[in-house]
């Protein structure tokens, strides 16, 4: 149970997408926990889509994958990292799963009779499914983004289920708008009109923002706090200024320096709370403080598309590297590498020798892999610290079974599903999904134990024999090579002992090389920064010396 009656945060964004909803919800969440609450956060996504597996990575952003199983949104990731917990699938939801389950229950009978509609039905199961991700938690306070855009005809059944709950209980529910306000080059001042704008239209949908997070390139000014709160229906001191930041670990402090956690326990009627955060004001400390550069390069397909898309379709990797550096005193600085260009022109894989460290990302399909093939065979020949993380690791199997092991033909069925030499294969059940179309939800998802073998760099780093880690993938890597891999020079040293899965890889006259079938950057916090990325850039800081 939790200890106080369950309250409600509603975050909704204003003006345009991308203005920091899930940053900010998380960040709400962390002021929270520092109050002595608990808390969690939910994320309600407007697509038909069950889950965000089946969309397109450099256009929706990373596939978040929980513990049990779900393709989530990026942004039940920064919940995780934020809230230094695990968010199971109960606290995400879309339009399609809500329709879905209202249908299913249509069919079974469990309306008894009812015409079932869209209203209030739909909203009634979005509150249902609201509630029971307050209870799993026993959350004190629970989060609620909204995806998308106050005015978009997508979300309104998010933001009815909404107002119904204010209507029943006021004094448990508050309204976040997070808008964003514009400063036209042109004019050089920040405009309130486009979020006076959100907030009316919000109000159309019978709601009123209790608060607004100014995003902005500047901090908000005692001028345009008044403008927001005349024309938007909030306390003057309720707006709240958030303007661009260069690190997003620092929110939750600036949030908290305006006291946004108390006032809204004060909108919830709960009493204002001394709040600690001392551990995260650490952790931040720590990240200004790293100065020395750690030079990682990240070799994948997708790069031909710009530094924005990117950020979001890697993101956890990219925290990951972040929260590892940061914990060993370094400032990580990525650079993305197209592999086609590896491809077109092999001389340039020299230029792989200035990183530190280089890593294979997860992916899929055909494009740019043998270009990707070619730079793993240039870090393990130079003994540059690697780590390939799921099709990082299948790639690194295939490239010294050719070069090593003498099976020129190698490959993964996914790139060649008549290669000679099947190093990755599909198992029968997996097969049988393709066949027929059963794509959605169906690959091998979420936690999985994994044995690790004794004296092995993961034993090393993990310290541990047993681990579990989460995973997204439709390919293993194929047991009969393991013994020619073996007299090749690789380690299999981590195994899932259930089905005798090859989970992590390593080479052993290199001194860091390591692939794993897993995503272990789904697992990294920056309380909590993950062994195996800890290891690895204590492995590139060594080489760059
Ligand atoms: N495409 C590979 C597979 O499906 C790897 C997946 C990944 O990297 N997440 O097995």
């Amino acid at each position: 149970m939790a200890k106080h009656k369950p309250k409600f945060i509603f975050v909704v964004g204003g003006v345009m997408s991308s203005v920091g909803k899930g940053v900010t919800s998380a960040s709400i969440g962390r002021i929270m926990l520092a109050k002595g609450l608990s808390a969690t956060a939910i994320k309600a996504d407007p697509y038909i889509n069950l889950d965000a597996g089946t969309m397109n990575p450099t256009e929706h952003g990373e596939v978040f994958v929980t513990e049990d199983k779900d393709e989530t949104d990026q942004d039940i990731g920064n919940y995780e990292r934020f809230l230094n917990t695990d968010i199971l699938s109960v606290n995400y939801m879309t339009t399609g799963r809500v329709y879905d389950s209202v249908i299913r229950k249509e069919r079974n009978l469990e309306y008894n009779g009812e015409c079932v509609e869209v209203v209030p039905h739909i909203p009634e199961e979005i509150i249902r499914r609201i509630k029971k991700a307050q209870r799993t938690a026993k959350a004190d306070v629970t989060i609620i983004e909204i995806g998308g855009t106050v005015g978009e005809y997508q979300n309104i059944l998010f933001l009815e289920a909404a107002r119904m709950m204010h209507l029943k209980n006021p004094e448990d529910v508050a309204f976040v708008l997070v808008s964003y306000l514009p400063i036209p080059a042109r004019v050089g001042e920040m405009k309130t009109k486009p979020t006076q704008s959100a907030a009316r239209t919000l109000n159309s949908a019978g709601i009123s923002a209790d608060f607004i997070i100014a995003r902005a390139t500047r901090p908000l000014d005692k001028k345009r706090r008044q403008k927001l709160a005349t024309f938007c229906g909030i306390t003057e001191q309720n707006a709240i200024s958030a303007p661009d930041i260069d690190v997003i670990y620092k929110i939750p402090q600036i949030l908290e320096k305006q006291k946004l956690g108390d006032k809204l326990l004060e909108q919830l009627h709960m009493r204002p709370r001394k709040t600690n955060m001392e551990n995260w004001n650490k952790m931040v400390r720590k990240i200004t403080s790293s100065e020395q550069e750690l030079k990682i390069g990240v070799v994948g397909k997708y790069f031909g598309t710009g530094d924005f898309t990117l950020a979001d379709s890697y993101i956890s990797v990219i925290e990951a590297i972040r929260h590892a550096s940061w914990a060993s005193n370094r400032k990580p600085v990525l650079t993305w590498i197209d592999s086609e260009a590896y491809q077109k022109n092999p001389a340039k894989l020299k230029e792989l020798a200035k990183f530190d460290g280089v890593i294979v990302p997860g992916g899929f399909g055909t494009r740019g892999v043998e270009g990707i093939i070619k730079a793993i065979q240039y870090v393990r020949e130079n003994k540059i610290p690697y780590l390939g993380l799921c099709y990082g690791m299948q790639l690194a199997m295939i490239e010294i079974a050719r070069n090593k092991a003498g099976l020129v033909n190698a490959n993964t069925v996914e790139m060649d599903p008549d290669s000679a030499d099947p190093i990755i294969h599909i198992n029968p059940f997996q097969a049988t999904n393709v066949r027929e179309n059963r794509y959605g939800g169906t690959m091998r998802l979420g936690a999985y134990d994994c044995k690790i073998k004794p004296g092995t760099l993961a034993h090393k780093a993990y310290n541990k024999l047993t681990i579990s880690e989460r995973h997204r993938h439709r390919y293993e890597f194929n047991n009969k090579y393991r013994e020619i891999l073996e007299q090749s020079g690789v380690v299999f040293s981590g195994v899932n002992p259930e089905q005798d899965l090859v989970e992590i890889a390593e080479v052993s006259d290199h001194p860091w090389f390591v692939g794993t079938q897993f995503h272990p950057e789904f697992k990294s916090r920056p309380l909590d920064p993950h062994p195996l990325y800890l290891d690895f850039v204590k492995a590139c800081i060594k080489h760059s010396k």
